[in-house]
């Protein structure tokens, strides 16, 4: 094609009518049209990054970040200071200038955490929580569907491209991001004596976690997969990034029970042993019941802050219902609100929602599908009725609306 009629792939619009255009292999693109693709993938990421702002990171003091969690999440109180004083050393020690003084060759490791708790009990909205408050990039990547490099599934480092996209490939800011890494438990090794066959569901992905968690250079494709083998690999550095490692350990207590029981005999009184709270063993979680359960030790030795998540009783189910800022009631308030109506409910319906929440062992995410229960038909029905601007929900309606639906429906959710 001759020069003068090189024209802009996207709009057309010929080289004389524009100031700038630039040559692809097979493509030209004009200066207008850099600017609108630009400001296209800033609208579409923007929604996924809205929180991130390097410039509003603000790192607040252990006891002010656990007040803050206290806002939006209930109890937890062990798992919130060990998490607040966690947080705060890892990024004081990234924010820590080198030193000028050949003295000084300290130098302050990561660590990264694993919290553990039964599914529901906050790890999530902790570690969610934890990213929103200092506006750094925040992703969930879920154990299970990572396989080593070569199996069907996607590779372990597909995490850092959810980070990077949540960074507005922002490299820098991924760089001193938060990663939740869902159900670690589920790629735990079958049993405890190490195969000579690789094991592709556990093991190899463990060993291939490794790499991020300690801190290297790893090559990622910027929209990840396998699908776009032609793309340029970005490469991030891991050295500062948070990993927040949760899972439920399912049986876990036994593995602690034991361990327990082997310790004391011999070396304590009857009294000290009585002080165990054998209801919730979970609260003396350490290093080597994640190994015995099937961590491979330089997983575990990379996850070096442990902490645990209490199940949830009746009274925090009700707490978590109504005092977290966003709490469910208040979403509902404010969804009524739009259509200027005010709700409100009895006491007990509250309690009736905890009872069918335990009922039903569906945690606090049951709070959720219960209210959902019992406002649905307000909902499809109110907005319509210009009349009405009230609605207070009884005992008795919102035993209605629970005993009125399919029971089974409650049992999969
Ligand atoms: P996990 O990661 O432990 O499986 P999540 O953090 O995803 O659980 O919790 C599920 C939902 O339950 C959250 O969205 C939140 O609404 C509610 N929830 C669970 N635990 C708490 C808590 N301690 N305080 C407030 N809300 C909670």
């Amino acid at each position: 094609m001759a020069k003068d009629q090189e024209k802009c792939s996207f709009c057309g619009k010929r080289k004389s009518d524009v100031s700038l255009l630039i040559a692809g292999l097979d493509a030209h693109i004009c200066d207008a049209c850099v600017a609108q693709a630009d400001a296209i993938v800033h609208e579409e990421l923007g929604a996924l990054n809205k929180n991130v702002d390097p410039k509003k990171f603000e790192l607040l003091k252990p006891i002010d970040m656990k007040k803050h969690l206290d806002q939006y999440v209930i109890g937890q109180d062990d798992a919130k200071r060990i998490l607040s004083v966690a947080v705060y050393n890892h990024y004081k020690r990234i924010s820590q200038k080198p030193s000028k003084t050949k003295t000084d060759d300290v130098e302050i490791e990561k660590s990264n955490i694993i919290l553990v708790g039964e599914t529901g009990t906050g790890k999530t909205l902790l570690a969610r929580t934890i990213a929103k408050m200092l506006h750094v990039p925040f992703c969930i990547a879920d154990a299970t569907v990572l396989t080593e490099a070569g199996y069907v599934g996607e590779d372990v480092e597909s995490v850092l491209t959810r980070l990077l996209q949540v960074a507005d490939y922002n490299v820098e800011a991924a760089e001193k991001g938060i990663v939740f890494i869902d159900e670690i438990d589920k790629i735990a090794r079958k049993s405890d004596n190490p195969s000579i066959t690789r094991d592709v569901s556990g093991e190899g992905v463990q060993q291939a976690m490794l790499k991020l968690l300690e801190g290297s250079v790893v090559n990622v494709a910027p929209q990840g997969g396998r699908k776009h083998p032609e793309q340029r690999m970005i490469q991030i550095n891991t050295e500062n990034i948070l990993f927040i490692c949760g899972g439920a350990f399912g049986g876990i207590d036994k593995v602690i029970g034991s361990r327990l029981k082997t310790n004391m005999i011999g070396y304590t009184s009857a009294s000290e042993r009585e002080k165990i709270d054998k209801d919730n063993l979970l609260q003396y979680i350490a290093p080597q019941d994640l190994k015995a359960y099937g961590l491979i030790p330089e997983l575990v030795g990379r996850l070096p802050i442990i902490t645990h998540l209490n199940p949830l009783n009746a009274e925090t189910l009700k707490r978590i219902l109504t005092e977290p800022k966003n709490a469910l009631t208040k979403q509902y308030m404010k969804l009524f609100d739009i259509d200027h109506i005010q709700l409100s409910f009895d006491e007990a319906v509250f309690d009736l929602i905890v009872q069918k929440s335990i009922e039903y062992k569906l945690g606090a995410r049951g709070l959720r599908t219960i209210m959902e229960v019992i406002m649905t038909d307000a909902m499809f029905e109110m907005p319509s009725q210009n009349e009405e601007h009230e609605l207070h929900v009884t005992l008795k309606l919102a035993e209605e609306k629970i005993n009125k639906i399919d029971r089974s429906l409650l049992m999969v959710a």
